[in-house]
C-alpha cells in the first residue's frame, strides 16, 4: 500500500495514520467525524489542534472491522462543491491531477478509487458531498436516508440535512459495512429505530422495477454527460426496468431553498466556535467581542465567513419569513413532489453532476453563485431525505462520469438491488486510475 504517495500526489488525507497493520479492509474516515484517537479539523484552521476525546457512533460502530487509514480531505464545515475550500491543501482528482475529485467529501472519494485494497470511506453528505466526489472519482457513493444513521460525533454543518454514508470502489463492501453502521442511537434523537434489511442480501431481478426519469433533471447538462447517463438508463431498459418519462417542476426552486436552509442552520452550528471550547485560541484581552472576532476572523476562511454572513441575515428577525420559512415551506412541497412519483415509480434515474470533473483553473472564474449552481442535481433528494446512490457509469474524456438513483425514504434496499445488477453488468467501476 503506496499511502504516503498517494497523499503526496493528491492531498487525499488531513491525518495519515503513523503505521498501518494489514488487514482484510481498511477504513478512511472524513475529517468532520470524530475519532478519539486522531485529530479531527473538519477541514478547517479553526479545529486545526482538536483531539475529540470520544469517537463518533460510526466509528465506535466500526472499530475491530478492519484497518482505519487516516481522516480524510474536504472542503472547511463541509462548505463546497469541488474541494476547493480545504484549509490543508486542495484535493486532486487522480483520475487528472489538474481537476478537483469533487466535494465535499473528496478525501473519501479519492481514497475509495485509487487505493488498490479494499476499502471503504466513511462520509457526509449535507446537500450532495457524497454523490459528487463519488461520481467525479468513479466510485460508489451511498447517501443513506435522513436518520438511519447516527450522527452523533459529526460535526454539524445543518443538522435537519446532514447524513453519514459510505463510498467504496465495490458496491458489496457498501453493503457490508451498512450493515454495520445503522441501527438506532439514543444519543442521535433522530436516528431510525426500526427494522432494516441485510443490505448484503439486497440483490436480484430488476425486471418490471420502475425507473422515472426527471425531465428537468437533464436541463443544464453537459452532452457528454447526458450520453452516458442515457447508455445506463437504456442498460436498465434491457434489463426488464420499466423506463417512464417523469417531471419534479420544483426542481428550479431548489437550490435557493437548500442554500438558505443550510446557511441559517450553519451560521448558528458555528456560533460555538468562538476560542474558549475547541480549537484556535489567542490571547485574551479585551472585551470578549474582540476576542471573539479576532479568532473567528484568523479561523474561518473567506467562504466560511461568507456562509456564516449570508446564513445570519437570512434568518434575521423581519427577514426570516422573506428567506428561512419560505424555503422551509418550498422544501415541504418538494418533499411531496418526491413522495407523488414514489407513489407511482419505484426508482429515480438521473445524472448525479451536470458537467465533468473541471480544471482548477475553471473553478477560479467561477463567482460563488455559479458554484452553488452546480448541485442543481443533489440538493433536491438532499432536501427531502431520501437514500441516493451514485453508480459509476463509464467516462468520457477520460473522466468519470455518475448515474443517480435516487428511491423513497428507507429504500436503501432497492438501490442496491439495481446498483448490483448494473455492476453486474459493467466493468467501469473495476478501473483504478494509474498514479
Ligand atoms: N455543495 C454543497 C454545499 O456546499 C453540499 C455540501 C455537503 O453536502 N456537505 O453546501
Amino acid at each position: 500500500m503506496k499511502l504516503k504517495r498517494l497523499n503526496e500526489k493528491t492531498n487525499a488525507f488531513i491525518t495519515l495514520k503513523e503505521e498501518v497493520e494489514e488487514a482484510e479492509l481498511y477504513f478512511s474516515i472524513k475529517d468532520n467525524i470524530c475519532t478519539k484517537d486522531m485529530r479531527t479539523t473538519a477541514g478547517s484552521k479553526m479545529l486545526y489542534n482538536y483531539h475529540p476525546p470520544f469517537d463518533a457512533t460510526v466509528v465506535e460502530r466500526i472499530r475491530g472491522k478492519g484497518e482505519i487509514l487516516g481522516k480524510t480531505s474536504m472542503d472547511s464545515w463541509g462548505f463546497g462543491t469541488f474541494g476547493t475550500n480545504c484549509d490543508f491543501g486542495t484535493p486532486r482528482n487522480p483520475w487528472d491531477l489538474g481537476r478537483s475529485p469533487g466535494g465535499s467529501s473528496s478525501g473519501a472519494a479519492i481514497v475509495a478509487s485509487a487505493l488498490k485494497e479494499r476499502n471503504v470511506a466513511l462520509a457526509e453528505s449535507t446537500g450532495g458531498s457524497i454523490s459528487c466526489p463519488a461520481s467525479f472519482c468513479n466510485v460508489f457513493g451511498l447517501t443513506p436516508t435522513y436518520g438511519l444513521v447516527s450522527r452523533w460525533g459529526l460535526i454539524s454543518y445543518a443538522d435537519s440535512l446532514d447524513k453519514i454514508g459510505l463510498m467504496a470502489r465495490d458496491l458489496k463492501d457498501i453493503a457490508l459495512v451498512m450493515n454495520y453502521i445503522v441501527g438506532g442511537d439514543e444519543r442521535d434523537p433522530t436516528s431510525y429505530q426500526g427494522r432494516v434489511p441485510d443490505y448484503t442480501r439486497c440483490f436480484g431481478e430488476i425486471r418490471g422495477l420502475k425507473v422515472g426519469v426527471p425531465k428537468e433533471y437533464f436541463e443544464h447538462v453537459e452532452e457528454e454527460v447526458k450520453e452516458k447517463v442515457m447508455d445506463g438508463i437504456s442498460l436498465l431498459d434491457s434489463l426488464g426496468a420499466e423506463i417512464r418519462e417523469v417531471s419534479l417542476k420544483l426542481t428550479k426552486y431548489a437550490l435557493a431553498s437548500y442554500y438558505i436552509i443550510a446557511l441559517s442552520e450553519a451560521s448558528t452550528n458555528l456560533a460555538r466556535f468562538c476560542g474558549l471550547k475547541y480549537g484556535l485560541s489567542a490571547e485574551m484581552k479585551g472585551e470578549f467581542n474582540e476576542y471573539f472576532s479576532k479568532v473567528r476572523g484568523s479561523g474561518f476562511n473567506q467562504e466560511s465567513k461568507r456562509r456564516i454572513i449570508l446564513g445570519t441575515f437570512a434568518r434575521m428577525a423581519g427577514y426570516r419569513g422573506r428567506y428561512y420559512l419560505k424555503a422551509l415551506k418550498v422544501r415541504r412541497l418538494i418533499i411531496n413532489e418526491f413522495k407523488e412519483i414514489f407513489s407511482r415509480c419505484d426508482l429515480i434515474a438521473a445524472p448525479t453532476m451536470p458537467i465533468l470533473p473541471p480544471k482548477f483553473e475553471e473553478i477560479e472564474e467561477l463567482e460563488p453563485i455559479q458554484v452553488y449552481a452546480m448541485d442543481q442535481l443533489t440538493v433536491g433528494p438532499n432536501l427531502a431525505g431520501i437514500p441516493m446512490l451514485s453508480v459509476p457509469i463509464g467516462f468520457s474524456r477520460g473522466l468519470p462520469v455518475g448515474l443517480h438513483l435516487m428511491a423513497d425514504h428507507f429504500r436503501e434496499d432497492l438501490l442496491f438491488r439495481v446498483g448490483r445488477a448494473i455492476q453486474e453488468h459493467t466493468n467501469y467501476w473495476r478501473k483504478v486510475p494509474e498514479l
